[in-house]
């Protein structure tokens, strides 16, 4: 399994400490299943810097501590990177890094809004080649309570990756039930950790796909297995047309 989204490099951000944290995380994934993580550290949200030259020398460092512990994760390069109006220019500066050097860049939103300029934004960077994947957008109050504005990000070309544990309910019902209706509604395309620590931002990689297992069958399951390997390899992935989330459905989140 891979995970696209996890905060496991150390003492950059507030993910993993220290390397013996990496490390007891690194054990964490393997247990869930996980072979490939992709280190995904905040660029750019609240005092995380975090350039692409940094992260790269950051992950080699903890795939060799990985190796001296014969723990079987491979660590590949990306970040997680807070939207803003010069994110363009960012990636020409050599400080933005796509996931594993593909097209594909994981985009977060603040938690309470969604940018005016945002639709404008993914246009300008499509036009650049450049995919933009919206990180969690089920814990996002603005797209909870007005659900078009994604579903229009999602239909000119916007991929989504739900977080594994709001799928398990850890952030609340209606959360859970939020990304349920994304997935129903083909808005997401990929589900991954975001994990932070072991203690109370774990994986839940294994647990999320027994629920999606569970309520759509394990074809859904092999779909977002699927994808993510297809984004770490620079392909194409795989997407139905979106729905819009139905009001009598909304409704029910309250
Ligand atoms: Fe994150």
């Amino acid at each position: 399994m891979i995970d696209l989204h996890s905060h496991i490099l150390p003492g950059i951000d507030d993910g993993a400490q220290s390397l013996s944290e990496s490390i007891e995380m690194a054990r964490k994934a393997v247990e869930q299943g996980i072979h490939k993580i992709v280190a995904t550290p905040h660029h750019l949200n609240n005092t995380y810097e975090n350039p692409k030259q940094s992260i790269l020398a950051k992950v080699k460092e903890l795939n060799e501590a990985l190796l001296e512990e014969k723990i079987e994760l491979e660590v590949v390069p990306g970040q997680e990177v807070r939207i803003h109006g010069e994110m363009l220019e960012g990636y020409a500066a050599g400080e933005i890094l796509p996931v594993n050097h593909t097209p594909y860049i994981l985009v977060e939103f603040p938690s309470n809004h969604v940018p005016r300029y945002t639709e404008k934004l993914f246009y300008d960077l499509q036009m650049k080649g450049l995919i933009p994947v919206i990180v969690h957008p089920e814990r996002n109050r603005e797209v909870i309570e007005r659900p078009e504005l994604l579903y229009q990000l999602v239909k000119k070309g916007a991929l989504t990756q739900i977080t594994a544990a709001s799928i398990c309910g850890d952030f609340g019902k209606k959360i859970r039930n939020f990304s349920l209706q994304l997935i129903e509604a083909n808005q997401t395309h990929f589900i991954a950790s975001d994990a932070h620590n072991i203690r109370n931002r774990s994986f839940k990689m294994r647990e999320a796909f027994g629920v999606i297992g569970q309520k759509y069958g394990n074809e859904l399951v092999y779909y977002f297995e699927e994808n993510a390997a297809l984004v770490i390899g620079g392909k194409h992935v795989y997407k139905e047309d979106p729905e819009r989330i139905k009001r009598k459905k909304l409704f029910n989140l309250f």
